[in-house]
């Protein structure tokens, strides 16, 4: 009997391609052990319309085969000679019908791998989104794009806002519970506290500062910061002033918005210690009041790390924008400043955000964690 006429092979990939499918095919011969073949069912059959040509959608069975050309090439012995049967088309490219649950995870790796030696960006969302449903089900399509994305781009940009930081249970500024509910931030933040109230300017720096002392980075932080040690992103752009980033291990830091880990003289430039600025104590250089360095209100963004965040802004082919609302200028500039790709990921996404590539609703530390998975 003809081993190609059995139910014994099943289909492992199935795909569509225009006018014909082609199909890797599995016996498993020993309990983890498979064989494989490939089978295509090319354009020039007479009867290309015959259903029975076409292995079937929606069992496991293949159909008994008509023709003998259907099945061609030698078997394949180990999984990695099986993905070469298929080398000779550009499969990922091709429409996926069906794989195999018991091969999902290694079509997946198999396919990342593909994309990233061959066709990087040339296979659209729609294609990986289909080929995330069948390998990938249990992942949201979107984690999967980003996912694919990171790894094939060349130069990342991440761009970071306070819904970074609220999984560290440091209030968000601007979300409904924020902070500037309850003190508005223009009588407080502002130089002109700094010079005319400085007894609230101080009280509310404190009170920052002392809310900080109980928070760390969260996973979220951590996995950015493995990333930048993969390779993966080469620099982080912050409005946070939390420090966050630099605790969690990233190196490339730019802090938009200054820090509040760093306290110096408001009169002289010269830097002071935190205990310093808590206690109230003046500049011991020249008595004036200190401060933390913060960018108040009514004061210009740091030269310098405003720069270097364009600059690799620019040259990004991926800038991923994460727990910012994007409403504080010159920030929300930043991703209409790439050719690149951009993502948005929120806790509140709304019709502002429409020109993003990617969109993603959801806390940074748990979406961040499900792409970690898949990179
Ligand atoms: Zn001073």
């Amino acid at each position: 009997m003809n081993k190609a006429m059995g139910n014994d092979w099943k289909t492992i990939i199935s795909l569509g391609a225009e006018g014909g499918s082609i199909t890797l095919l599995g016996k498993e011969q020993q309990p983890g052990q498979w064989v494989f073949k490939k089978a295509v069912n090319e354009m020039n059959f007479d009867d290309l319309e015959d259903e029975s040509f076409q292995p079937t959608e929606s069992t496991e069975e293949v159909r008994p085969l008509k023709s003998s050309l259907y099945n061609r090439g030698k078997e394949a012995t180990s999984w990695e000679k099986a993905i070469k049967l298929l080398d000779h088309y550009p499969w990922p490219l091709l429409n996926p019908r069906e794989v195999h649950p018991a091969f999902r995870k290694r079509v997946w790796n198999a396919l990342q791998k593909e994309v990233k030696e061959k066709y990087g960006y040339r296979i659209d969302s729609h294609r990986l989104n289909k080929w995330s449903k069948l390998c990938l089900p249990e992942y949201s399509p979107k984690m999967v794009t980003l996912s694919t994305w990171l790894q094939n781009s060349t130069h990342t940009t991440v761009l970071t806002g306070a819904g970074m930081s609220t999984e560290s249970n440091i209030p968000d500024f601007r979300s409904k519970e924020g902070w500037w509910n309850n003190i508005d931030p223009r009588t407080v933040a502002t130089t002109d506290a700094l010079r005319n109230n400085y007894d609230l300017f101080h009280e509310f720096y404190s009170m920052r500062i002392d809310a900080l002392k109980g928070c760390t980075p969260h996973k979220g932080h951590e996995i950015l910061a493995a990333w930048e040690y993969k390779g993966l992103i080469q620099a982080i752009a912050t409005q946070n002033v939390d420090g966050f980033h630099y605790a969690a291990g990233n190196k490339n830091v730019y802090e938009l918005h200054g820090s509040i880990q760093k306290f110096h003289c408001e009169n002289c430039a010269k830097s002071a210690k935190e205990d310093e600025f808590l206690s109230k104590s003046n500049c011991k250089f020249c008595g004036g009041k200190l401060r933390p360095g913060v960018v108040l209100f009514g004061e210009m963004l740091p030269e310098e790390s405003w720069t270097e965040s364009l600059s690799h802004i620019r040259k990004s082919d991926l800038v991923i924008v994460i727990g910012t609302s994007l409403e504080v200028y010159p920030a929300s500039q930043l991703p209409q400043m790439t050719s690149g790709k951009t993502v948005y990921i929120n806790a509140e996404v709304d019709a502002s955000h429409h020109n993003f590539d990617l969109i993603i609703e959801g806390k940074a530390g748990e979406v961040l964690k499900l792409v970690d998975e898949l990179v």
